[in-house]
């Protein structure tokens, strides 16, 4: 925690060191779909040692899965973000037999498991104890309906439900929370870093320094948006001479990434000052030397859980233009911190007003780092997660005995 002293909020420490009294030595299982790639696999890189200096034995265990397995869950996922798929019998049967095979090869004993999003879900079949909690971070304000409601069947086991953005909340018989997450400030990927380190990022990559550069750090998913970033940038090139990043690497159990990645280097091709990079996993410092090296960072999804590289770049002190969508309002205040965009014609009027405009990029880019202070890191979330799961353990008591 000292680490975190001066930098984070004084009031987040001190009540996780007090939650610690009582959690001490507890077991906390953590259980997602991948290691690498994505928002969920970021945080619990971050969180788990941060539980384990605490005096919290926590541990994080991954589900396998074929290639079958993978193209279904990731159906799912589209589907509970409003995109329209067919989810068969055999199909959900399949998602049950893989966790069930799961649960065989993992060690499920714990005081408390959060099981992350709906690929490990039915999990919850296999419980041997402890409390169980759903942690869901994708929006599921607009799902397809059959299928949140095979899915669902599942999370109403669950004793709680976490989610990240209070609109994507369901009525469900069972206690809910509202958990944004959360970057760490003293990370690889959010750390300060000296300029000749970012220009030599900038030029191993072989991207020129001398002009603005545009960036999106992204998963190559068309929910993400990368066409629609192309379509912005090539416009706003009409006016001001600029550089365009778009910057990806493969998630494990997101098997469209490849297609997605062709689709946006086809629409790119001619465009010299648009690179794409395809970095591999834990490209965490080059990351971090991008987005500092960047005038402005886009995040245009269409879809979006929380959207953690908004975060990231606000605490780097740059205006974001985000997608009006899932928990990215929740961080950009419009007008103040950077834009929310709702098209393509929007992100490029945004980015040449802040091109012209340096004083005000500044001004939002300072405000926006203090916004991420009081809200998102990750002590705030450590906090939250701990709070759940003693207000779980103390469900029914007086909370004046406690
Ligand atoms: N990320 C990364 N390498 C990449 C693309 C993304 O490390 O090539 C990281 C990014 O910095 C962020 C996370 O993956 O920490 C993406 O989280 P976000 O919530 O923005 O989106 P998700 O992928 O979870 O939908």
């Amino acid at each position: 925690m000292e680490r975190y002293s001066g930098i984070s909020p004084k009031g987040d420490l001190l009540l996780i060191m007090r939650l610690c009294e009582t959690l001490k030595n507890r077991t906390f299982l953590h259980i997602n779909s991948t290691r690498s790639g994505g928002g969920v696999a970021e945080i619990l890189h971050r969180m788990l040692p941060i539980l384990e200096e605490i005096g919290v034995a926590a541990r994080w265990e991954i589900i396998e899965g074929d290639k079958r397995f993978f193209d279904i869950t990731k159906k799912i996922h589209n589907a509970l973000h409003g995109r329209t798929e067919k989810i068969t019998k055999d199909m959900w049967d399949y998602h049950f037999e893989i966790n069930k095979r799961n649960a065989e090869s993992i060690n499920l004993n714990a005081d408390a498991v959060l099981i992350h999003d709906p690929q490990p879900v039915p999990l919850i079949e296999f419980k041997k104890g402890g409390k169980w909690i759903w942690r869901c971070h994708i929006d599921v304000s607009n799902p397809q309906k059959d299928v949140y409601e095979y899915l669902r069947r599942y999370c109403e086991r669950y004793e709680a439900a976490i989610f990240s953005v209070s609109k994507f909340a369901k009525a469900m018989p069972l206690s809910e929370f509202i958990i944004p997450p959360s970057i760490d400030p003293i990370s690889e990927k959010n750390m300060e870093l000296s300029n000749d380190e970012i220009k030599g990022t900038l030029n191993r990559f072989q991207i020129p320094a001398d002009r603005p550069i545009i960036l999106q750090v992204s998963r190559f998913d068309r929910f993400k948006d990368p066409i629609g970033v192309i379509k912005a940038y090539k416009d706003v090139r009409k006016y001001n001479d600029c550089i365009l990043i778009l910057a990806g690497s493969p998630a494990t159990d997101d098997p469209e990434g490849e297609i997605v990645l062709n689709e946006v280097k086809e629409f790119a091709e001619g465009s010299p000052d648009i690179h794409i990079l395809l970095l591999p996993p834990f490209s965490d410092r080059d990351i971090n030397a991008l987005q500092r090296a960047s005038t402005i960072v886009l995040q245009k999804s269409l879809k979006e859980g929380f959207g953690l590289t908004v975060s990231e770049a606000m605490w780097k002190g740059k205006p974001v233009i985000g997608g009006a969508a899932g928990g990215i309002p929740l961080q950009i205040i419009h007008g103040v911190t950077g834009f929310l965009v709702h098209s393509v014609e929007g992100t490029a009027f945004r980015i040449r007003q802040i091109l012209n405009n340096p004083e005000m990029a500044k001004r939002m880019g300072g405000t926006g780092r203090e916004y991420v202070r009081n809200n998102f890191l990750i002590t705030r979330q450590v906090r939250d997660y701990l709070s759940v799961w003693y207000s779980l353990e103390n469900k029914g008591k007086n909370i004046l005995e406690l």
